[in-house]
């Protein structure tokens, strides 16, 4: 199929899974009388049957979703990833490990906005929200 492929793998296999369950439901639904439920489970019998046997959803194309191939992407990244590592990798590496200090994972005082430091007393005040020992 040349037709946009977006699903694949398991979110394939759980669409066909979820086809034969609608069929069912929809069989049952008509069967009890149900005629609105049976329509309705009958329809996304067939949407998902459709994904499932042409492997294109158009949800998945409006959301930019794509489960099609993962085998081979996975490769492909990890593909990429090696390769990259031996240009300017160091630099990267530095700018990263920087922004990730700047950035850090900070605690703030809920009450007098201050940040609060590793190893100083905090804890929850009655709302929940973690402020220093001190200003609780
Ligand atoms: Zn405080």
């Amino acid at each position: 199929m040349d037709l946009n492929e977006n699903v694949g793998g398991r979110d394939r296999l759980a669409r066909a899974a979820l086809a034969v369950v609608l069929t069912v439901a929809a069989v049952r639904s008509l069967r009890n009388g149900k005629r609105l439920r049976g329509l309705l489970a009958g329809i996304g019998a067939l949407v998902f049957g459709f994904n499932a046997t042409s492997g294109y959803c158009g949800v998945n194309d409006v959301l930019g979703r794509d489960t099609a191939g993962g085998e081979s992407e996975d490769e492909e990244t990890v593909v990429s990833i090696s390769e990259s590592d031996e240009g300017d990798a160091s630099s990267d590496e530095e700018s990263i490990a920087g922004s990730k200090k700047e950035r850090g994972w900070t605690l703030t005082c809920a009450a007098c906005g201050n940040d609060i430091v590793t190893g100083e007393a905090r804890g929850p005040n009655e709302s929940g929200d973690i402020v220093h020992e001190t200003c609780n």
